[in-house]
C-alpha cells in the first residue's frame, strides 16, 4: 500500500509516538506499568504483546543515552577540573541509573513508533492486523 493511502501517516506516528499514545488511535495508554507496555492499546485494542521481542531493546538503548546523556558530559566536567573524578564516578554510576529508569516508559512508546514507522500499513487503522510481518 503506498503512504498516501493510509489513514495513519508515519508522521502521525512520530508525532503520536513522542507523546507516548497508540501509533493507531492516538490516545494514551500503551504502559501497563512504568517498566512495561500493555497486552493491547486501552482505548483500540491493538495488540501490543507480538511485538514484544522487537520492544525489547528498550535497555541496550537506555544504556547508549546514559552514555552520551550523563557519562561522556561527566569525563568532560572532570578534563576540565570542574569536579573530582571521584564526584563524577559516583554521579555516573547514580545519575546513569535514575537517568535510564526516569526515562523508560520513553523509550518503550519510542520503541514502539519505531516500529510503526518501519510498518505503517501493519497498523488496524491503515488496513494491517497490528502484527509484524503479517502483510
Ligand atoms: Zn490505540
Amino acid at each position: 500500500m503506498d503512504e498516501a493511502e493510509f489513514k495513519v501517516t508515519r508522521g502521525d506516528i512520530i508525532a503520536r509516538g513522542l507523546r507516548c499514545a497508540c501509533p493507531n488511535c492516538g490516545e494514551r495508554g500503551l504502559l501497563a506499568s512504568w517498566f512495561r507496555l500493555g497486552k493491547a492499546c486501552r482505548h483500540c485494542g491493538m495488540d501490543l504483546e507480538r511485538s514484544h521481542g522487537f520492544y525489547s531493546g528498550t535497555t541496550s538503548i537506555g544504556y547508549v543515552a546514559a552514555i552520551v546523556v550523563i557519562l561522556v558530559p561527566l569525563c568532560f566536567l572532570v578534563m576540565r577540573d570542574v569536579i573530582s573524578a571521584r564526584a563524577a564516578v559516583l554521579i555516573g554510576m547514580f545519575g546513569s541509573a535514575a537517568f535510564i529508569v526516569a526515562v523508560y516508559p520513553l523509550m518503550l512508546c519510542w520503541m514502539v513508533a519505531a516500529c510503526h514507522v518501519a510498518l505503517p500499513g501493519d497498523l488496524p487503522a491503515n488496513g494491517g492486523t497490528g502484527r509484524r510481518g503479517d502483510d
